[in-house]
């Protein structure tokens, strides 16, 4: 750096140099704000999955040993909330570095995987899901980061409703559809084109009270990006909304 000595400024550099250095320091504010806000809001995501393990703990210990069939329910919910606890803690870190997602493509059963999350949804929430369209889907697609994706939309529908939320499978000509919809309190027009924004929220009362982070559709972006999907939703105000997964048929 160079010396710089007062006597070779005038008052204009003062100025100038004053207003660079405020314009620094709320650069160095604004990021430590945003840091400090990724950090709790990432632990707000993670508590999902660690109120699903609290429950079906709680729900083994107290009545496991005098209902034996709840025993392979429990422990497969556990097993697998464990698995996208740690999932979900890497794809954090992912967001906070900006690494790409580990996509991992499977041939699987769609149909029984949406019946499978909804299952421990319906479980874990005691919220009523009407499944549509019965029909046995297979695709290509990474198991966990599907699910992932299901338990981000069947939440802010269980969030933002009080009734009942249907789940339907579908398909166009190049897509497997899954559409997740609910009767709540909808997303505002103008709303619409930033709830993917990292940290949005509509209204950040309700989210905070209900445990929302703002960081649910931002992950459930980049994870459709990397699948090679697209989200499309629907919404009016006080009548609902309606999510739509548009998942290619092609590998
Ligand atoms: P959050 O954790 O706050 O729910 P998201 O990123 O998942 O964050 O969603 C961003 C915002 O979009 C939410 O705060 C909420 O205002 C709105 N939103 C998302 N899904 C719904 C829904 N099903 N009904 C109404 N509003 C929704």
């Amino acid at each position: 750096f160079q010396q710089l000595k007062l006597e070779d400024t005038n008052e204009g550099e003062l100025v100038e140099m004053g207003k660079t250095f405020n314009h620094m320091m709320e650069l160095l504010q604004t990021n430590y704000e945003k840091q400090e806000q990724f950090v709790s809001n990432a632990s707000h995501e993670l508590r999902t999955p660690l109120t699903i393990i609290e429950n079906y703990a709680d729900l083994l210990k107290r009545r496991g040993l005098e209902r034996p069939d709840l025993f392979e329910e429990s422990i497969d919910a556990i097993h697998s909330e464990a698995i996208r606890m740690r999932e979900m803690t890497e794809q954090l870190l992912s967001i906070a570095k900006q690494e790409p997602w580990n996509i991992q493509l499977e041939q699987i059963n769609i149909t029984q995987l949406v019946q499978e999350t909804v299952t421990t949804f319906q479980t874990t929430y005691q919220r009523e899901v009407e499944m549509e369209g019965n029909h046995q889907t297979v695709g290509y697609t990474d198991i966990q980061k599907l699910k992932q994706l299901l338990f981000i939309f069947l939440d802010n529908a269980r969030k933002y409703s009080d009734g009942k939320i249907t789940v339907r499978i579908g398909q166009t000509d190049k897509d497997l559809t899954i559409q997740i919809q609910d009767r709540g309190v909808g997303i505002p027009y103008e709303d619409l084109p930033k709830v993917f924004d990292r940290f949005y929220r509509v209204d950040q009362a309700r989210s905070r009270k209900q445990g929302g982070s703002g960081l649910g559709l931002t992950m459930a972006k980049d994870i459709t990006d990397a699948l090679g999907a697209r989200i499309e939703i629907n919404s009016k105000e006080k009548q609902g909304t309606t999510v739509t997964l548009f998942l290619p048929k092609e590998k």
